[in-house]
């Protein structure tokens, strides 16, 4: 059997499409560990959890560490440093696609916590992309009391928290020595 219409397809025609902007919004409940790490950047502290058996540190809490495959309660629960180590840093140079609002290239920053815990694609601010290193010593900027939110916050963030976190800004001290942060970051 023979479709006459299929027949008269040329397959040398280039392929038809258009243009669709659709944008789509996902809600989800934030499991209870993560809304304490939420409910915790309200109140402008950082929480992590600290596994019982090797020690290391999450932030946000997973509730569970998946090295030693144990979980990790609220007993496990430790407030974090506000200042820290940039550890490794990606400069991002925007793309222009529709609706993109960023023009300047901008750099995330990975960072080491004093005292433990890392969080990872942080702002960095008030530093030019070409003078971002490892090794720089920062501190954290909240965002001001009337406008913290943490609407951005998901199950799955690793410490993102733009409506909370303004950014890191250099405290002004020397950097630290690799021997402080190599080998540590999770
Ligand atoms: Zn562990």
């Amino acid at each position: 059997m023979t479709d006459a219409k299929q027949d008269e397809v040329d397959p040398n025609a280039p392929v038809a499409g258009m243009d669709f902007f659709m944008q789509l919004e996902y809600h989800e409940l934030l499991c209870p560990v993560v809304r304490e790490f939420a409910d915790a950047l309200m109140d402008k502290r950082l929480i992590g959890h600290r596994c019982p058996q090797c020690g290391l540190v999450y932030s946000p809490p997973r509730g569970y560490c998946p090295i030693c495959v144990v979980p990790t309660t609220k007993a496990d629960e430790i407030e974090l440093a506000t200042r820290g180590i940039v550890t490794n840093y990606t400069v991002v140079t925007p793309v222009q696609y529709y609706g993109q609002e960023e023009t300047e290239p901008f750099a995330k920053v990975s960072l080491q916590l004093d005292g433990g815990g890392n969080l990872s694609l942080q702002d960095l601010l008030e530093v030019p992309v070409e003078q971002v290193h490892p090794g720089m010593r920062v501190e954290v900027v909240w965002a001001p009391d009337s406008e913290r939110k943490v609407d951005d916050i998901t199950n799955r963030s690793w410490g993102t928290a733009e409506g909370a976190i303004q950014g890191w800004k250099p405290t002004g001290e020397p950097d630290a020595s690799p021997d402080d942060y190599s080998d540590k970051v999770f």
